[in-house]
C-alpha cells in the first residue's frame, strides 16, 4: 500500500514512470521501517530513495552529505516540484540560521539537509534531538569508513546523533563507492544488518574503458578532441599545474577549451563551470576538484590525462560520462611515471597509517593498468561481484592481438623470487634475472643463485613490465607497508608446479622507460 503511493508520487513529483533497479526496494525496506544501506552506481538514482520516504513517513527527514556547495541546489530543486526542504550549513549568517531553525521547530520542513560537521556542535544536537525525525539519510556513507577513500571523521559523530532521539528514527545509507569491507564497516557504524544492504550492479554498459600505452599524450590529447569535435570531454589531470599546462596546449592548438582547479578564484571557477554546463565550452581540463555532484548527463568521454590515486576515484570521475544512457568512453593515458607522482602525493599528505592503506589501493589502480582482462570486469570486481562476464567493449576485450605462452618466463621470475627469499621488489628481481652486476646484487650474493642471469637476453625493463603483469593478473603478490614486498600467490605456486598455464597478449615495444620499483 505504502509502495503504491510511493509510486504515485515517482510520478507526480519527480514525473518517471518505473522505478530503477534497487529503489523500490530501497524505499520499501525504509518505509517499513528497516535500517538500509543502498549502494548504487554514480547516476543510480539514490536522491529519490530518500525523498519520497521523506514526503510519505510523519515528520521530518535529515539527510546529511559533505557536498555544501549541491545543497542550495538540491533544495531548490526540490522546492520547484513543491517539496518543502532546507538546508543548514556554515554558508548561512547566525540570523539565518537562527530563522530556520524556529521554521524547521514549527514543522515547516519535510526535508532537512545538513553537513556533517555540525553534528560537532552539542548546541545543535541539543535542537535537534527535539525535532521529529522518522529518517536519517546519511549520503555519500562511504565517508564513515577509515578503508574508503574519503574518510571524514563526523561522519562518526552520526552514531552519537541517532542515540540522542526518544524514538529511533530510521537511516538509510547511500554510496556509489563501497568495497565489501567500506560496506561492512558502514552496516556496523550505523546499526544497519548486512542482509539490509541493497547493492545493485555497478555495470554502466554504456561505458567503453580503455587504456592508452607509450604515447605522446598531449598528441593523443589533441587528436582525440579533433576527431571528436562538439562532444562534451572532461580531461582531468593530477595536479594544478598539468591541467595549466595541457589547456594552455590545447588552447595553442585552436581548440575552445576550459579549466577548472583549485588554484583559480570562486568567480573564474563558477564561470568556467557555466560555461561546460551550457555547452559553451565542449572540452574541461581539470582537476579532481571538479565534478561532485555535477549533473551533465551528455558528457561523452572523460579522459585521465594521469593516474587517478585509486579505483574509487577513477571509477568516481570516469563515471561522470554517458549519464544520459548513451554510449561514452572512458579512456585512461598510462604512463609508468605517473606512480611516483601519485606515490609523492600520497606520502606527503597522509599518516603513517593512512599512507600504507593508500599506497595498496595505489597499487590496485596499478593493476588495473596492466591487467590484460576486462576492465569493466577488473572494477566490478574491485567492487565486490563475483565473476563479472567480460564487457566486450573495453580495450582489452577488442584486443585482437594473439595471446602467447608466457608459462616459462612465469616460471622463470616466480622461481627466481622463492630463490631471493621473497623479501624483495620488482627492480632488484628483474636485474638479478638479467645478470646485473649492480653493486646490490653482487652484496647480497645473488649471482651465486641458479636463477642468476637465466633471462639475461631480455632488458631489465622487459622483465619489469612482466613482473607488472604477473602482479596484476595476482600470480604475485604484494605486500602491504611502506617497504612491500613481493612473494609468490597461490595461483603463482600452481604455475610453478605446472599446473596453470600463462598467457599473455603479444608485446609490442613501448617506448618509455619504467622508473617504478617498490610499488
Ligand atoms: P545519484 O545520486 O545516484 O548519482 P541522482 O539521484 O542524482 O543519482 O539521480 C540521477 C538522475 O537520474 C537524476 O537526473 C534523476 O532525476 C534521475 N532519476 C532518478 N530516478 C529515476 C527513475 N526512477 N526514472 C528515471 N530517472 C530517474
Ligand atoms: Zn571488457
Amino acid at each position: 500500500m505504502l509502495l503504491a503511493k510511493a509510486k504515485q508520487y515517482l510520478q507526480q513529483y519527480f514525473g518517471y514512470e518505473s522505478f530503477r533497479n534497487g529503489q523500490e526496494e530501497i524505499i520499501t525496506r525504509v518505509l517499513s521501517g528497516y535500517n538500509t544501506a543502498g549502494i548504487m552506481p554514480t547516476g543510480g538514482g539514490k536522491s529519490i530513495c530518500y525523498q519520497i520516504p521523506a514526503l510519505i513517513l510523519p515528520g521530518i527527514t535529515l539527510v546529511i552529505s559533505p557536498l555544501i556547495s549541491l545543497m542550495k541546489d538540491q533544495v531548490d530543486a526540490l522546492e520547484q516540484v513543491g517539496i518543502s526542504a532546507t538546508y543548514l550549513n556554515s554558508s548561512l549568517s547566525m540570523k539565518e540560521t537562527r530563522e530556520r531553525m524556529h521554521d524547521i521547530q514549527h514543522g515547516i520542513y519535510k526535508m532537512l539537509y545538513i553537513a556533517p560537521e555540525r553534528l560537532e556542535s552539542s548546541a545543535f544536537l541539543e535542537q535537534l534531538k527535539e525535532l521529529p525525525v522518522s529518517l536519517v539519510a546519511v549520503d555519500e556513507a562511504h565517508c564513515i569508513s577509515q578503508w574508503g577513500h574519503d574518510f571524514r571523521p563526523s561522519y562518526l559523530r552520526i552514531r552519537h546523533l541517532l542515540t540522542q532521539f526518544s524514538k529511533q528514527p530510521t537511516v538509510l545509507a547511500l554510496t556509489a563507492t563501497a568495497t565489501p569491507q567500506v560496506c561492512e564497516d558502514i552496516c556496523e557504524a550505523l546499526g544497519i544488518i548486512p542482509e539490509s544492504a541493497v547493492v545493485t550492479g555497478f555495470a554502466r554498459t554504456n561505458l567503453s574503458f580503455k587504456i592508452v600505452k607509450g604515447q605522446n599524450r598531449l598528441a593523443y590529447v589533441k587528436q582525440y578532441i579533433e576527431t571528436n569535435k562538439n562532444e562534451a570531454s572532461i580531461i582531468y589531470a593530477a595536479t594544478r599545474k598539468e591541467v595549466d599546462h595541457v589547456y594552455e596546449f590545447l588552447q595553442k592548438q585552436g581548440i575552445c577549451v576550459g579549466r577548472y582547479h583549485a588554484g583559480m578564484s570562486d568567480d573564474e571557477r563558477g564561470r568556467q563551470q557555466d560555461l561546460f554546463l551550457q555547452d559553451d565550452i565542449t572540452v574541461m581540463v581539470a582537476t579532481n576538484a571538479f565534478g561532485m555532484g555535477i549533473d551533465k548527463s551528455n558528457v561523452r568521454s572523460v579522459l585521465h590525462y594521469q593516474l587517478p590515486k585509486n579505483m574509487e576515484s577513477y571509477y568516481q570521475e570516469a563515471g561522470r560520462a554517458g549519464r544520459d544512457g548513451l554510449d561514452s568512453e572512458c579512456i585512461l593515458l598510462f604512463s609508468p611515471q605517473d606512480i611516483q607522482v601519485q606515490r609523492y602525493l600520497i606520502e606527503q599528505s597522509h599518516y603513517e597509517e593512512r599512507k600504507n592503506q593508500e599506497l595498496h589501493k595505489l597499487r590496485q589502480m596499478k593493476d588495473y593498468c596492466y591487467t590484460e582482462g576486462c576492465l569493466q570486469g577488473f572494477i566490478l570486481q574491485y567492487f565486490g561481484e563475483n565473476d563479472p562476464k567480460p564487457c566486450g567493449r573495453c580495450s582489452n576485450c577488442v584486443d585482437e592481438r594473439t595471446s602467447v605462452d608466457v608459462t616459462r618466463d612465469a616460471q622463470m621470475v616466480l622461481s627466481c623470487m622463492i630463490r631471493m627469499g621473497e623479501r624483495f621488489g620488482k627492480t632488484i628481481i628483474s636485474q638479478v634475472l638479467t645478470g646485473s652486476s649492480n653493486k646490490k646484487v653482487l652484496e647480497l650474493g645473488f649471482d651465486k643463485l641458479t636463477t642468476y642471469g637465466i633471462m639475461k637476453d631480455r632488458a631489465a625493463k622487459d622483465v619489469a613490465d612482466l613482473i607488472d603483469f604477473l602482479t596484476s593478473e595476482q600470480y604475485i603478490g604484494v605486500t602491504s607497508g611502506q617497504y612491500p614486498v613481493l612473494f609468490v600467490s597461490n595461483e603463482g605456486k600452481e604455475v610453478l608446479l605446472g599446473k596453470k598455464q600463462v598467457l599473455r597478449k603479444e608485446q609490442m615495444q613501448i617506448v618509455q622507460a619504467s622508473t617504478d620499483d617498490t610499488l
